[in-house]
């Protein structure tokens, strides 16, 4: 389980993460809304250490970490390998092909042999829907396959949680729904994910709790289920602006 407590994050004078106190539990789906510039992604990119709180505790299992104190590289490495960060699409290796994309961290970093590497990206490519692209080009796929193979490299190494930060902003409706799918996919087999979107229809089929964030403050944090039906007034006026 990943706990954070009392945990901020300040940009020049301007606080993006005030007083974090969470926890995401394993095998759900944490689904984290909220306005533009409210510190969504600071968040998300905080469990990912890719921004550094000031202070605060995080707790990752048995890993303490005290973000007041300095972090070695070795705990960088660990958190950083726990906690998959989908990146977009674009940002595939254009010269290799899917499956080698799918392969590579596995064979670099992981130093599994090719042979298995193979193996196991071939099955995470049929996972999202991808079998019949192994062999083709990431400039060969839409912008929706092109996701589903970033989501099939992330899961390759095997990382606890998986993040996602709006997965499918860049996407046209009918790619996207390809994109969810393998999501409510993988959240049904219960992989422990943490999601950013704008997407309020999915985040009401995908999640198991729900977090609203707000000028850095968590406003909600809770099931689905109360915050559709019983939305404080705050969250009532997002829920209307947002459809
Ligand atoms: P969200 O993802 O909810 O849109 P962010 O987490 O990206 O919000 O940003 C939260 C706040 O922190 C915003 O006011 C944003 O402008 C600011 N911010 C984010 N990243 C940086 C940065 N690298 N440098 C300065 N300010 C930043
Ligand atoms: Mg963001």
């Amino acid at each position: 389980m990943i706990k954070f407590e009392h945990v901020n994050k300040t940009f020049g004078d301007h606080p993006a993460l005030i007083d974090i106190n969470t926890e995401f539990k394993e095998h759900q789906t944490t689904v984290i809304v909220g306005p533009s510039g409210s510190g969504k992604s600071t968040l998300l990119r905080s469990l990912n250490l890719l921004e550094r709180p000031e202070n605060g505790q995080y707790h990752f299992n048995d890993l303490n970490i005290d973000f007041a104190k300095p972090l070695s590289n070795k705990t960088i490495l660990t958190l950083r390998r726990k906690t998959g960060m989908v990146f977009q699409g674009y940002n595939l290796f254009p010269h290799l092909t899917v499956v080698k994309n799918v392969m590579e961290g596995p064979v670099q970093v992981l130093k599994q042999s090719s042979a298995a590497a193979q193996k196991n990206a071939l099955e995470l490519l049929a996972k999202v829907g991808l079998a019949d692209k192994a062999d083709a080009y990431p400039s060969q796929l839409s912008g929706g396959q092109q996701q589903r193979v970033a989501i099939a490299r992330s899961l390759a190494m095997n990382p606890e949680y998986i993040l996602l930060d709006e997965p499918t902003s860049a996407l046209d409706p009918e790619l996207e729904a390809g994109v969810l799918r393998v999501l409510l996919e993988l959240a049904q087999e219960k992989d422990s994910m943490i999601i950013v979107t704008h997407n309020l229809e999915f985040a009401r089929a995908v999640a198991d709790k729900i977090l609203f964030v707000e000028n850095g403050k968590i406003l909600f944090d809770g099931t689905p289920a109360e915050f559709f039906k019983q939305p404080t007034q705050r969250i009532s006026e997002f829920l209307a602006a947002m459809t």
